[in-house]
């Protein structure tokens, strides 16, 4: 199978097995450092699945069916690292971009912090939630078909959204294109090296991990060399979402928890109502120490949930 990124020939395979019982080829290129999905389907058809069908798939509450307001209050209080990577080259004189808005929960924030959001999202359904809920433009469209002006954004952010793309590269140059000349490219995928992937023996969580609308499974390396190749320049952090609490129910039972949000809040303990201050103030503040120091030995071992880039067109 030939590498999406360096065209070799790839001769490894990561895994047979998808989420939901799909048999398909996750092939590795060693070169690279990359995984991949061999994908038969065109751009178009591509596009079809995700105004149709994506979201009925994929959602945060497994035993739920999907609603945009379920979607968006499960994950609009877990956009603190972004923004914090984000805040620096914001002020109220700033455009932003986000590709992949999905319900808006990021962009809910970002308009806090610039002056002008708009957003793209191929699912209809979700780009006039997201518009309706940020109050701003969202289009539902290729940026090309959006009549938006090239070199006309101060930052541009795809979260979670790269691996889904079928030539990632010719995608990043045609998007990039709408910065201004300096204008922050800002990304987050996930990372093929998670700790629940890779540091732990977790037969379920591996076939959980690798799913059929993942095309791409990036490490640091084979991303940073996806910029370069894009004509990208910046930095790459690793950067951990699901919390320790989290971890400990995978590596327990070796299945996800019912609902995201436990996962990437703060972690909570199941305390007693009636328990003393005291008591709940040393366990919660324990917790909260061990959540800490568990993700920064993630970050330090480079085995974390997600990578994230953030830097400009070279
Ligand atoms: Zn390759």
């Amino acid at each position: 199978m030939i590498c999406p990124l360096c065209n070799n020939r790839a001769k490894q395979v990561l895994t047979q097995e998808l989420r939901k019982n799909e048999k398909q080829n996750v092939h590795y290129c060693e070169h690279c450092d990359l995984g991949f999905l061999a994908e038969e389907r065109t751009e178009e058809e591509l596009k079809t699945y995700y105004q149709r069908q994506y979201r009925k798939e994929y959602k945060p509450n497994l035993d739920q069916e999907v609603n945009l307001e379920g979607l968006f209050r499960g994950y609009v209080d877990f956009q603190q690292e972004r923004i914090r990577f984000l805040k620096p080259y914001c002020d109220k004189t700033k455009k932003l971009l986000e590709v992949g808005c999905s319900a808006g929960m990021f962009l809910f924030h970002a308009k806090k912090y610039v002056g002008e959001v708009v957003g793209i999202d191929y699912d209809s359904r979700s780009a006039h939630f997201a518009s309706q809920k940020c109050s701003c433009p969202v289009f539902d469209a290729d940026i090309e078909e959006t009549g938006l002006r090239e070199q006309s954004f101060d930052i541009i952010c795809m979260f979670q959204l790269l691996e889904h793309i079928k030539n990632p590269c010719e995608f990043l140059k045609k998007y990039s294109k709408y910065l201004k000349p300096k204008g922050i490219l800002c990304l987050e995928v996930p990372n093929l090296y998670d700790s629940l992937v890779y540091a732990y023996n977790l037969p379920h969580h591996h076939k959980f991990y690798f799913h059929r609308a993942h095309r791409l499974y990036f490490t640091a390396k084979s991303l940073a060399s996806l910029m370069r190749k894009a004509n990208c320049k910046g930095e790459i952090y690793f950067t951990q979402d699901y919390n320790i609490l989290n971890h400990m129910h995978w590596i327990s039972v070796d299945a996800p928890q019912s609902d995201c949000v436990p996962g990437l809040s703060l972690p909570s303990l199941p305390l007693r109502d009636n328990l003393g201050s005291d008591k709940k103030d040393e366990l919660n503040s324990f917790i909260k120490r061990m959540d800490y120091e568990y993700k920064e030995i993630l970050k330090k071992l480079g085995i974390t949930s997600n990578l994230f880039f953030i830097g400009t067109r070279a």
